[in-house]
Parts: C-alpha cells; structure tokens; sequence
C-alpha cells in the first residue's frame, strides 16, 4: 500500500498525539497537561498546553500545531522528515521510508549549538541584570539629600551614568528575545 504524503501526516496525527511524542523524547507533562516550552528559554511555569484532541500550543511563544510541529521544532528537521520519524519511532508501518540519518544528526548538532548559544545569552543577559540591580541600589544609596549642599557622590555620579546604558542593553536583549519568538 502506497501512502501519499498528506495521508501519511493525517494518519499520523491520526494515531500520535502530542502528549505521546512529548512523553517519548522526554518531555513529560505535569497533571494539569502542561508542560515546560523546549522552543523558547527560561519557561519556569510551564506555558505549553496539550490537548485532547492531540494538538498542542505554546502561550509563551506563540508556537503549535500538531504532533509532527512539535517533532519539526524539536529535532530541527522538515515536516516530511519528522512524518518519517514518528512512523519509526512509534512503529506505525505506514511506510517503508526511514529518516534521513544524516539530516537528523546535522539538524541535532544544529539545534544543540543554537542551545548552547541561548544559554550563553541569558547568561549575559543575567550578568547585565545583576549589574544593573547593583547600580540602581548605588544610585539610590548615595543620593544627595538636602542637607548636602552642592555634594554629589562620585558613586551616584557613576550610577546615573551607567544607569540608563545598562538599560539601553538590556532593551536589546528582550528585543533580540522577542525577534526570535516570532520566527
Ligand atoms: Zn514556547
């Protein structure tokens, strides 16, 4: 029996709903059939929703679809190579076509180093945080009061012209955050 590709995927859907494929590569619902987006960083109260009907949608990024979206966006690879690796890995015989191997690895070290690359950046986007916090607790710590005359505090002086800087860095990395959710 011959499969066309949309039979394929409607077949799939059909059989996979998200909440298996998730619990299969490791992601795991809470009770409430939430679970921690993997498609974007730092979801510490879990935004993406499961659904009966085996959909999914992500409140944080916006991302869902179907259970062949979430393999898409999990492993990095196309529609016609995660339809091929949830017929695989859940034994659907829906077709003798395998996934492309080497695609699969290529898209993990892909997705691994976009990882590492997000990591990176909330960490400096962490650091810069910090370093704001600190300024501001400076800026409020060593400002002038009506007894000090014309005295102003090197430290405030600091603070106030660091301040704003810091700010301006930090815009651009929840605009650089936010460019990345939409696409
Ligand atoms: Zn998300």
């Amino acid at each position: 029996m011959k499969t066309s590709r949309s039979d394929l995927a409607a077949q799939i859907k059909a059989q996979v709903t998200t909440e298996a494929a998730a619990r299969f590569y490791g992601y795991p619902p809470a009770r409430n059939g939430f679970l921690r987006c993997p498609f974007h960083q730092g979801d510490r109260t879990p935004s993406l929703k499961l659904f009966p009907d085996g959909g999914w949608h992500c409140f944080g990024c916006g991302k869902g679809g179907s259970a062949i979206d979430f393999v898409m966006e999990l492993f990095g690879i196309t529609f016609p190579q995660a339809c091929l690796r949830l017929n695989a890995d859940f034994h659907l015989g829906l077709t003798s076509d395998t996934p492309d191997r080497k695609a699969l690895s290529e898209a993990r070290k892909k997705a691994q180093e976009a990882e590492e690359r997000l990591a990176r950046e909330e960490e400096e986007e962490l650091a810069l945080l910090q370093e704001h916090r600190y300024w501001w607790a400076v800026k409020l710590a060593f400002a002038p009061e009506p007894g000090d005359g014309d005295y102003i505090h090197p430290l405030y002086e600091t603070a106030v012209k660091e301040l704003p800087w810091l700010a301006y860095l930090l815009d651009c990395m929840a605009d650089r955050r936010w460019s990345r959710w939409k696409n």
